[in-house]
């Protein structure tokens, strides 16, 4: 039985992770559930699953003094938890930025971490991978690309066979409008995901491709391989969920319909592996699968994530925190679609910092959300 603790419980992929415990109850235990806002809906959890701990880290947690059970409150709550209990793996699925701490802090106790927050390795990748080294502790990936590229390189007898790595993506809702229609496209167009039902933030992250470019760093860090051994292919059904290519021309990908469900799973299940909670594929019922290249032009932040990966040093955390305050001020109808890579691009032309300590990261994307904030 592995122990779990589910950070960010109440969103999409936490949702997923509730619905892969109750399909394997002899598996996996909820020891911690974390939420920020959605108070009911944690506690709710506790009627279907047996849970240890609740933690509410925003500030309706205020609102519920006096309910029965292990209910704690605060970031400080959670971090000291996730120092005292006893757990196996941490499910991060935390959104942005915030979710950072929380690996940091999972990884310096000495625990596996299964992760669905990609801004953490953006912002830290290098930090993060090496505090997972000195302690001894696996990262396995939860974005379904990086499962699939984890799997797929299962068959590298050694790296040097690796000749790149292609990352599929939907392509977004915006694959096929012309470049001249962006600046019409409003909230509502932004959210309706062809492929995917995922969390307000990574949607729109996914029709601007900012995601896929998240996913670039992500993969960089996670599988230690240069920017230029990194390929971006647009994949609209959303089945190959990505590739290897080795030396020798073979190309190795892992389909399946795509539903978090899988990815979550082989996450928590990792070695190991146990009968589906996701759907099994019917090829037949597919019918095709097709691919092109991705527009740059259309989707400026893809290009940039490139760029941006290569500088490293403080500049991923910007990207990532520019991108993360104009995501929310377009959720808030403050700014339009097409104002999102340019709030970004802004930010990037300034001096950098190398190998910035863990301060440094969390104070600049303080800082630059909040000039970001203030100007609009
Ligand atoms: P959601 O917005 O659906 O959920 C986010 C979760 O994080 C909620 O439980 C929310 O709590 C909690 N949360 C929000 N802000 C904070 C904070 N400041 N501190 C602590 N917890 C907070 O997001 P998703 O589930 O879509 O995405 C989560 C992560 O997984 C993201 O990093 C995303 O990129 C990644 N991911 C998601 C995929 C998907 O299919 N959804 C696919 C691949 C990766 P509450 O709701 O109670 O406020
Ligand atoms: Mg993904």
């Amino acid at each position: 039985m592995k122990k779990i603790a589910l950070l960010g419980a109440t969103g999409s992929i936490g949702q997923s992770t509730i619905e892969v415990i109750k399909r394997h109850p002899e598996e996996f235990k909820v020891v911690l559930a974390s939420a920020h806002s959605r108070t009911e809906e944690l506690l709710n959890y506790g009627n279907e699953i047996p849970i240890d701990h609740f933690v509410i880290t925003g500030e309706n947690g205020v609102g519920i003094s006096g309910h029965p059970g292990n209910i704690h409150k605060g970031e400080d709550a959670l971090l000291s938890l996730l120092e005292e209990i006893d757990y196996d793996i941490m499910l991060n699925a935390v959104v942005g930025s915030a979710g950072l701490k929380y690996t940091v802090a999972g990884l310096k106790t000495g625990h596996n971490i299964a992760l669905a927050n990609k801004e953490s390795l953006v912002m830290a990748g290098d930090i993060i991978t090496e505090l997972a080294k000195e302690n001894h502790c696996k990262i396995i990936p939860v974005d379904s690309e990086h499962c699939a590229i984890m799997q797929c390189l299962e068959s590298a007898k050694d790296k040097s066979h690796v000749r790149r790595i292609i990352l599929t993506a939907s392509g977004g809702p915006f694959s096929n409008l012309r470049l001249e229609a962006f600046k019409n496209i409003t909230l509502q167009d932004a959210l309706q995901h062809p492929t995917w039902a995922m969390g307000n933030k990574i949607t729109i992250d996914s029709a601007t491709m900012a995601n896929k470019g998240l996913e670039v760093i992500e993969a960089h860090h996670l599988f230690n391989v240069y920017y230029d051994e990194i390929d971006v292919l647009i994949h609209p059904q959303s089945v190959i969920h990505s590739m290897v290519e080795y030396i020798d021309g073979s190309i190795i990908s892992q389909l399946s319909f795509p539903d978090m469900k899988l990815p979550i799973q082989y996450a928590l299940s990792y070695p190991d592996r146990f009968d589906a909670t996701a759907q099994y594929t019917d090829l037949a019922k597919i019918h095709e699968l097709t691919f092109y290249k991705p527009n740059f032009e259309k989707f400026p932040l893809l290009g940039m994530a490139f760029e941006v990966g290569k500088n490293g040093g403080i500049i991923p955390t910007i990207f990532n925190a520019a991108n993360e305050a104009a995501v929310t001020l377009f959720l808030q109808e403050k700014i339009h679609f097409i104002d999102i890579p340019d709030i970004v691009e802004k930010e990037l032309s300034v001096p950098n910092i190398y190998n910035p300590d863990l301060e440094t990261i969390i104070e600049k994307d303080k800082e630059i959300k909040e000039k970001i904030y203030t100007n609009y």
